[in-house]
């Protein structure tokens, strides 16, 4: 393969370097990438360590912290749209028959859904999904914790834990009754839909009851 030439332009004509010198200036720019693209990492190689205890202490999560996501299945149009823009196809959705958003309402209706899972152990959180959502039901959330025995259980069935009144997965240990101050808060705001910003958002059993309509016969 033949070397583009190195060197710069000066009235019309091209500069060119010296090999030696053209060798130096290329050891150069590599050392001096590599350390503008390490200065985040090595700032914090000396910095403070802070050990959370979590779970006794909530993590802390930046605003746009994109975790497991919730999803309002009562506003899904089945429209594949999601599952198409995902980079490793780990959206499976599977409808009845097409569903169509009521713009009065704001809930979709039609065929059902029968399924509607995302497989976390090919997830990687790029929220690629999200944008291209016409009803804005599929949202990144604020869990960072999901534990499970084998890949089967990283398959999060959306579609089951609507059945439940649940729009986004809990870890494990946030299933027990007795929870941190800062758990029992964020649980209550999941099965109270505090993350959802839509029309029924202080409609609680509204939501509860088109959760359910969106897969009827699976109930
Ligand atoms: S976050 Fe990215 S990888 Fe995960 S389901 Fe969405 S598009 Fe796919
Ligand atoms: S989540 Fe949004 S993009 Fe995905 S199928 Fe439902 S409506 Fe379509």
């Amino acid at each position: 393969m033949r070397a583009t030439p190195t060197g710069s332009f000066s009235g019309g004509k091209m500069n060119q370097m010296s090999p030696v010198r053209e060798y130096f200036h290329n050891i150069w720019q590599t050392v001096s990438t590599i350390l503008i693209g390490m200065r985040i990492s090595l700032k914090y190689c000396f910095a403070k360590t802070v050990t959370l205890q979590y779970p006794d202490v909530a993590p802390a999560l930046q605003p746009r912290y994109r975790g497991f996501h919730f999803y309002e299945i009562e506003k899904c149009i089945a429209c594949d749209l999601c599952a198409k823009a995902c980079p490793v196809d780990c959206i499976y959705i599977e409808k009845t028959g097409p569903r169509k958003l009521d713009k009065v309402s704001g809930i979709a209706a039609g065929g059902l859904m029968t399924r509607y899972a995302i497989d976390y152990a090919k997830c990687m959180f790029c929220a690629l999904c999200v944008d291209p959502c016409p009803t804005d039901c599929i949202h990144m959330g604020n869990i960072h914790d999901m534990s499970g025995f084998n890949r089967e259980s990283m398959i999060v069935e959306f579609t089951e834990l609507a059945k439940d009144g649940l729009q986004t997965p809990q870890p494990l240990w946030m299933t027990k009754e007795k929870l941190p101050e800062w758990a029992a808060t964020r649980k209550k705001e999941w099965t109270e839909f505090a993350n959802s910003n839509d029309k029924m958002s202080h409609d609680r059993e509204a939501r509860r009851v088109a959760m359910g309509d969106a897969l009827a016969d699976n109930a």
